[in-house]
This record gives structure tokens, sequence and C-alpha cells, in this order.
């Protein structure tokens, strides 16, 4: 579908606003994509301008000064830094361990695997908790992981990862089942300016048709590569949920190991066809263990990204 770039449509013939008149509130490509994505969580799916527009939104429609807000240890640092930065206007933040039960809080906030220390949540602890529960699930994606049928309030994607998946669209995704929930949301998105751009939601369109063989061919090469990396001996520790393409390991040097690939791109962000690779040191410090690489597996041949670590790790 091609992107309707349009920001305006005309009033009908009575002078009264049709769906789409403005599109800070909504546009055709946008709502087509989020027909689609809704489809796949059997949910009803807002876009925004990217996963932190996502996320600043849910913030925005579901906290207030004084909500205390249970981040899950070692998920991704610009949430932390957005909570962070948002104790000014009354946000209390505490990180805690989502293996584990999560401590009071009005919103627990989760991530599927967490990026980049991929532990998983306790789902049964989440459903037992009074508080509003938000999970990230970019890193599982709808292949992997329908967080709503886990009882989840509000699933977040950053769809700048897998969901579009070649490194070349900003959005994020909110999926939710409570008609209130989405309101908020849909009121708070249009308020704030954080409507997604058509050209992202038509970068979604596209991506979606290719999701379910891009996630399981990259599953079949990140489960290889993980299973090489633990069994060799520059390579302290490896963590893989078993599933989706991110892989953290630990190695002495990480700095150095990472400029050393030629195939894999040394570059922040994920999920595209393209392996990328960083050390995550240098933007989280001792949030992170000082070796840790986080790997993004791509479309490109297993031995080839193999090949490129080995030289990498030399
Ligand atoms: N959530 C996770 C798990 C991420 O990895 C990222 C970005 O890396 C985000 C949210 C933020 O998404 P965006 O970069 O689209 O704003």
């Amino acid at each position: 579908m091609q992107a309707d770039r349009a920001t305006i449509w005309p009033y009908d013939e009575r002078g009264e606003p049709g769906p789409f008149f403005y599109s800070r509130y909504a546009h055709p490509t946008g709502a087509a994509a989020e027909e689609r994505l809704g489809a796949l969580e059997d949910g009803a799916a807002l876009l925004y301008s990217s996963g932190m527009g996502a996320a600043t939104t849910i913030i925005l429609a579901f906290a207030r000064p004084g909500t205390r807000i249970a981040l899950a240890e070692g998920s991704y640092y610009g949430t932390s830094l957005l909570m962070r930065d948002l104790a000014r206007w009354g946000i209390d933040l505490v990180e805690y361990d989502q293996t584990r039960t999560p401590p009071a809080a009005e919103i627990v906030w989760v991530e599927a695997p967490a990026n980049p220390i991929l532990t998983m949540p306790d789902w049964d602890a989440l459903r037992a908790h009074p508080g509003l529960v938000v999970c990230d699930a970019t890193l599982s994606t709808p292949v992997f992981l329908h967080a709503l049928a886990e009882d989840v309030d509000v699933v977040l994607h950053s769809a700048t990862k897998y969901l579009c998946g070649h490194h070349d669209a900003l959005l994020g995704a909110t999926v939710t089942r409570d008609p209130e929930q989405t309101a908020r949301l849909l009121e708070l998105r249009g308020r704030a300016g954080l409507q997604s751009a058509p050209d992202a939601a038509a970068a979604l369109l596209r991506g979606l048709d290719s999701l379910e063989e891009r996630m399981h061919r990259i599953t079949a090469t990140a489960t290889e590569i993980a299973g090489r990396l633990a069994a060799h001996d520059r390579v302290a520790r490896v963590r893989y949920p078993g599933f989706s393409g991110v892989i953290s390991f630990d190695v002495d040097d990480a700095r150095t190991a990472e400029t050393r690939t030629q195939l894999i791109v040394n570059a922040t962000s994920l999920g595209g066809e393209t392996s990328t690779l960083e050390s995550r040191h240098r933007w989280e410090g001792d949030r992170v263990p000082p070796g840790l690489i986080r790997l993004s597996i791509g479309l490109e041949d297993v031995d080839a990204i193999w090949a490129d670590l080995e030289q990498a790790l030399a």
C-alpha cells in the first residue's frame, strides 16, 4: 500500500468531519496498518511516532504525580531514562527483577524478553498484581508472544525493530483490549502529537507481509549462533531466550570486538534484515556487564555470520 501523505481531508457536504480529517489524529495508512497489527494481536492497535512515542503516551495516559512504576531490570535503557526524567513530574521509578513478584506499584512495566539482559517476566505473578501491566513485546513480536493472552493490559512494540524489519522506519505501537484504555491512549496520542508517520505505517504493512517467515529464519540462525558462541573460548556468558534474534554475550574487550566485524554492522538498534551488534556498556554504564555485546541476528547466511564473529573474536 502506498502511503497517503495528506494531512487534511475535506469535511462532508454538511460540513462534518469523516473518519480522517487531520492526520495528527488518524490517517488511512495508519488505520490500515493498525487493523493488520490488531488482528495479529487480537486487540486494538494504535501506532505512534516511535517506540518511545508509544511509551510516552502510555505514561501520559495512565500515570499522574505520585504514580509508582515498577520497571523490569535490564530492560531497554531508553525506557528507564524516560521514567527517571519524569521524576520531575512526580513519577516514582523502582526497578525490579521481573523473574520474581513485582513490588507494590500502580504500573508494572515488563519486557518480554528484556533488552539486553533477556530475562522473561513471571506471568503468574503479574496476573496476581493489582496494577496496570504494560508489556514491551518488541523482541518477541506476535509471532512468539500474545501478551494480551497473559492478561497484560497494554502491549508495547518498538515497530522500528522486527515489525517493520528493514532498519528504515521509526514506529511504535500499543495493543489493548479494554475500550476505555484504547480511547484514553488515542486521546493522548492526538493531544500530544505522537501520531505515526504515514510512510512508517506503510513500512509496517510491508514488514507484516514477511514477519512470520523472517522471525522463523532469524530464530533458526540465532539458535545455531548462540550455541556456537557458548562453545567459544573467548565468550564468558551467552544469554538467548530460545526464540527471536537477540543474543547478548560477554567478552573481555567488547569495544575492540564490535569494531572488527565486516558483515555484521556495528550499529545500535536491532530487528532488521541486516545483523547488527554493539557494546551496550557505552550507553548503559554499569547497568550491564562491561563486556556485554548485544547481537541482533538478521537474514544473512548462518555460516557467514559465524565466520564474521569468529574473526572478530580472534
Ligand atoms: N523498547 C525496546 C525493547 C527497544 O529495544 C527500543 C529501542 O531500541 C524501544 C522500546 C524504543 O523504540 P524506538 O527506538 O522505536 O523509539
